[in-house]
């Protein structure tokens, strides 16, 4: 599996995309049903295992994976279902959410910068530095004069990252609104997940064209070479795990990781 095997979930710059028109089913080129999914899953928890541990051994880069996407879009259940198994040593996960007093105090990315990976390291965006493009322009948190600059800062700290060994990767989980509705439903339904509701999610739902809007101008802006967006059906959730679960193994493999040579014969050390 290479990374170009996904081209066709890469957003390409200034490709002005819209949303509405990107299928957030899985798409018929996944002619495989949940059963196969659920093997090919498991497989690929193999594959991730093995290079994770490659990864954190050859220690010449730095990996990070983006997860943005609406509430209930599935991003703690990707990170469940896609890590299974990997080497908590090496893979760690950050979630962003509402800043504190502290955090605003400071500029935006400063508590995201801190949180970037180091060499060998696999690091998760639970949210992310695109929040401050998004609910904060969505909630007028900010006004426009201050978001608006900050495509530019983002493209800027993504590009120091890249220049200094970090591969990213940027996933959008990509579910429609009737999807949310029942997702939310769920929540309300079923005991074990009602400390999943969250009233806030209503208001964010109000506010679903305004997200779009400000989830497209990220895509047109911020899609680059060195930190692209994949955009992923994410309508059902085994779909979505295994697309990004390729993913992630396809980038991986990139890499051409291998155990670092050793400057001894293993075969004449005598251990008594
Ligand atoms: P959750 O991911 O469900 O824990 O929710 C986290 C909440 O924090 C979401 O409502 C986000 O919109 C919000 N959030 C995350 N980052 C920011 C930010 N930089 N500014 C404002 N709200 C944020
Ligand atoms: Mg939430």
């Amino acid at each position: 599996m290479k990374l170009s095997d996904f081209d066709a979930y890469r957003i390409t710059k200034m490709q002005n995309i819209q949303l509405a028109k990107v299928h957030s089913d899985p798409w018929s080129d996944l002619p495989i049903s949940k059963q196969e999914a659920r093997k090919e899953l498991s497989a690929l928890h193999e594959r991730l295992a093995d290079l994770q541990q490659r990864f954190f051994v050859d220690r010449r880069k730095k990996l990070l994976f983006v997860l943005q996407g609406m509430d209930t879009s599935g991003k703690n259940g990707s990170i469940r279902h896609v890590f299974r198994g990997v080497n908590p040593q090496g893979v760690h996960v950050a979630s962003f959410g509402k800043p504190s007093t502290r955090e605003l105090s400071h500029d935006y990315l400063w508590r995201v910068h801190k949180r970037t990976p180091s060499k060998g390291e696999i690091m998760i965006f639970d949210r992310s530095h695109y929040e401050d493009v998004l609910s904060v322009r969505v909630n007028k948190l900010k006004p426009e004069a201050v978001w608006r600059k900050r495509y530019r800062h983002i493209n800027d700290f993504e590009q120091l990252l890249s220049d200094e060994d970090t591969v990213i990767i940027k996933f959008f989980l990509h579910i429609d609104r009737d999807t949310q509705k029942q997702r939310l439903q769920e929540r309300l339904n079923t005991p074990s997940k009602n400390w999943k509701f969250d009233e806030s999610d209503l208001l964010a739902r109000s506010k679903w064209a305004d997200y779009v809007t400000a989830y497209e101008e990220v895509f047109s802006k911020t899609s680059t070479s060195h930190a692209p967006w994949y955009v992923i059906p994410a309508n059902k959730k085994w779909a979505r795990n295994l697309l990004v679960a390729r993913i992630v193994v396809a980038c991986l493999e990139d890499m051409q990781l291998s155990y670092p040579e050793v400057d001894y014969d293993p075969a004449e050390v005598v251990i008594d």
